[in-house]
């Protein structure tokens, strides 16, 4: 987490009144993370949201940036999809078994593969589409 977590940021509380710094509380729904609470760590007033919270002008204004955003996991970069069979001219898929056509073997959607042809994506339907006619 890089120790944002521990970054303390400064307000000044409007339930209180006093000088505090900002609680972060992360809300899961199950293993995802759905966005948190922001509380003020004194009094625990609960802000609505970050627009909501009156900020020391000491503190930087721009602690948040759209790095710290929650982004999609990418669970294959551009590199490896562009070897995998799923994209390969090769790839020949049925509701039972997806194999290779050049290989004559069982293959996994998701297997990389270094004879790797790609797949014209005009001429041919996807594989895949083609299993829940
Ligand atoms: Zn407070």
């Amino acid at each position: 987490m890089k120790g944002r977590e521990s970054a303390q940021v400064e307000l000044r509380c409007p339930a209180c009144g006093r000088e505090s710094w900002l609680v972060r509380t992360p809300i899961y729904e199950g293993f995802t993370r759905t966005g948190e609470t922001l509380k003020c760590a004194l009094c625990h007033h609960e802000f609505a949201s970050e627009a909501d919270i009156p900020f020391k002008a000491s503190a930087r204004p721009n602690v948040f940036t759209e790095a710290d955003r929650p982004r999609p996991v990418t669970v294959f970069s551009e590199d490896e999809k562009g070897k995998m069979c799923r994209y390969c001219a090769e790839y020949v898929v049925n509701p039972f078994i997806q194999r290779c056509g050049l290989h004559q073997c069982e293959v996994q959607a998701t297997d990389t593969c270094p004879h790797f042809r790609p797949k014209c994506e005009d001429d041919k339907p996807d594989p895949l589409a083609e299993i829940e006619k």
